[in-house]
């Protein structure tokens, strides 16, 4: 395995060991790998020549700070885990001084209004934080191709904006959600659910499997009606935002327009855990 905490060893290696016409996959990650994660990393390394993780939690994109404390950090089972995928692997885990160049410091993005919607508005600055660490991640591993999670569907819009906004020669790739067993997507943040809320987690997928069952026979303020009385007194989790939305906007559906692509975001709080999913539902 090439583990490389600077830019420099990273670009050094690759510059040795590859000529430029090799193709670059890349999937950043914050780390603490599960196989939603290993999922992205298989599909690069089918594509590609080669490929680069990254592991970093970003402190620019988190506007909570206790968030940013508790996420969990496991380099060495990461290595482990990605090792058994392929030994080929690059990882890049560089400290925020090395990527930042310095203290970390986000930029101001323009991405037409993605970056307002629902995450956006609930956690202020964080797509300005995304944008800014990808921009320093895409030049430091110059990838040909970089691979984003459907979990996280308005950062892949966010990212496939920053990449036409800046005309980068990167092609994003969309990937599809990985769940456990019982529907609830994987996600780091699960391992710090305890094993009822882990459980009954499959909550959220359910109810977003409903809302698609249903759409198109409810107007949307009957499938908004629906969801919060879902979660209305819930002993395990509390809604922070249901929305219903055209993927070319983001922007919260009133009327359901015939040429549009839908789906159907949540984010969802289990004590202090923030967990978030979506489904496509007019279209698969
Ligand atoms: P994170 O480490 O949470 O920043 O995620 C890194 C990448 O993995 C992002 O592109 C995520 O959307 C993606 N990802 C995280 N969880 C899943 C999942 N359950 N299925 C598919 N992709 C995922």
């Amino acid at each position: 395995m090439h583990v490389f905490n600077t830019k420099k060893d990273l670009q050094n290696y690759i510059t040795k060991n590859y000529s430029p016409n090799d193709s670059i996959g890349f999937v950043p990650t914050m780390g603490a790998l599960h196989v939603g994660h290993i999922s992205l990393v298989k599909r690069a390394l089918n594509e590609n020549k080669v490929v680069v993780v990254s592991i970093f939690v970003n402190p620019t994109q988190f506007n909570n700070s206790s968030d940013l404390e508790n996420y969990p950090r496991s380099l060495e089972a990461d290595v482990f885990l990605l090792e058994k995928a392929n030994k080929n692997i690059i990882v890049f885990a560089p400290s925020a001084t090395d990527l930042y160049n310095g203290k970390p410091v986000s930029r101001n993005y323009d991405f037409q209004g993605l970056e307002n919607q629902m995450e956006g508005k609930f956690r202020p600055g964080h797509f300005d934080g995304v944008g800014t660490v990808l921009t320093l991640l895409f030049e430091a591993v110059k990838p040909t191709s970089a691979y984003f999670g459907e979990k996280d569907f308005q950062q892949l819009q966010v990212v496939e904006k920053l990449v036409e906004i800046q005309q980068l020669p990167i092609k994003v790739v969309g990937c599809d959600i990985y769940r456990e067993a019982n529907g609830l997507a994987f996600s780091s943040r699960n391992e710090r659910l305890t094993l009822e809320q882990r459980s009954e987690g499959k909550l959220l997928f359910d109810v977003l499997s409903k809302v698609k069952e249903l759409f198109g026979t409810k107007s949307v303020v009957e499938l908004n009606e629906m969801v919060i009385q879902k979660f209305e007194n819930h002993p395990l989790f509390e809604l922070e935002y249901f929305e219903i939305a055209a993927i070319s906007d983001l922007k919260t559906a009133v009327k359901i327009q015939e040429n549009q692509k839908y789906r159907a975001f949540l984010a969802v709080f289990a004590d202090e855990v923030r967990l978030i999913d979506n489904i496509a539902l007019n279209y698969n």
